[in-house]
C-alpha cells in the first residue's frame, strides 16, 4: 500500500489508455486489428502488412501523429476512424477506476483527464465506459499540437488548465511522458505496473507503480 499525501493534492491528472483503460484494446487494435484490415486491402499477406505497419509505427513513435486517427486514415488510405468502433467489445475500464474517480469528485479534487488520444478515439472510449461525468475536464494532446513527451507540453497545458506543479498528482503508464512531467516539476508521479491486462508488466524501477487504484484510494470523507 502507498500513501499519497491527499491533502498536498489539489489537481489530479490521469492518462486514459494503459492507465485508466486496459491497453489491451490498443495493443490488439494496432498490431492485430489494423494491419488485418491494411492485408484486406492491399491484398497483402498478413505478416507482410504488420511488418510495413509496425516499422511504420517505429518511425513516428513519440510523435503527435503516431496518436492521429486521421494521420493513419490518410497514410493508410482508410478509414481508421470507422476501424476503431470494430473491437469496442475489448475497451475496459481497469480495477477500482470508477470507485477512484469517484472518491476524487468526494475530496473536491480537480480531475482531468489528459491524453495524447485523438479526439475521436475519446469519444468511442468514453462511449463504452461510464467514466465521462468524472471529469472537470478532457484535455486532449491535438488540442494543444505537441504530445506529453514534448517539453513545451506542460507550459500549453498551464495556459487551457493552470495547475501548480507541486500540487499535481499525475498518472501515465508511459515511461516517457512521466520523465517529461517530472522535467517540468510535476510532483506526484506514478506509473502503471501491467497497463495491458493480457501482456507482461512493464519492467521499470524508475517510477512508483500501482497494481489498482485502490491502493491509492483517498480516504472516504468523515
Ligand atoms: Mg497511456
Amino acid at each position: 500500500m502507498y500513501s499519497l499525501n491527499w491533502q498536498t493534492i489539489h489537481t489530479v491528472f490521469l492518462d486514459m489508455d494503459g492507465t485508466l483503460l486496459d491497453l489491451n484494446y490498443d495493443n490488439q487494435f494496432w498490431r492485430h486489428h489494423l494491419p488485418k484490415r491494411y492485408a484486406q486491402q492491399s491484398g497483402l499477406s498478413i505478416e507482410a502488412a504488420k511488418a510495413i505497419l509496425l516499422s511504420r509505427y517505429e518511425d513516428m513513435l513519440g510523435r503527435l501523429e503516431w496518436y492521429s486517427v486521421d494521420y493513419w486514415s490518410t497514410q493508410l488510405d482508410m478509414d481508421v476512424g470507422v476501424l476503431i468502433a470494430e473491437l469496442t467489445h475489448l475497451i475496459a475500464v481497469r480495477p477500482y477506476v470508477n470507485e477512484f474517480l469517484y472518491a476524487l469528485r468526494q475530496h473536491n479534487k480537480r480531475v482531468v483527464l489528459l491524453t495524447n488520444a485523438h479526439q475521436k478515439s475519446i469519444s468511442l472510449k468514453m462511449q463504452h465506459t461510464q467514466i465521462v461525468h468524472h471529469f472537470d475536464c478532457i484535455v486532449s494532446a491535438h488540442d494543444l499540437g505537441l504530445p506529453k513527451e514534448a517539453a513545451e507540453f506542460w507550459h500549453k497545458l498551464q495556459a487551457v488548465e493552470p495547475f501548480k506543479a507541486a500540487h499535481t498528482l499525475f498518472i501515465d503508464d508511459s515511461l516517457s511522458v512521466l520523465r517529461s512531467a517530472a522535467g517540468y516539476g510535476i510532483a506526484h508521479l506514478l506509473g502503471i505496473y501491467q497497463p495491458d491486462s493480457q501482456a507482461p508488466p512493464t519492467e521499470s524501477d524508475e517510477f512508483r507503480t500501482i497494481h489498482s487504484f485502490r491502493e491509492i484510494m483517498p480516504p472516504l470523507p468523515r
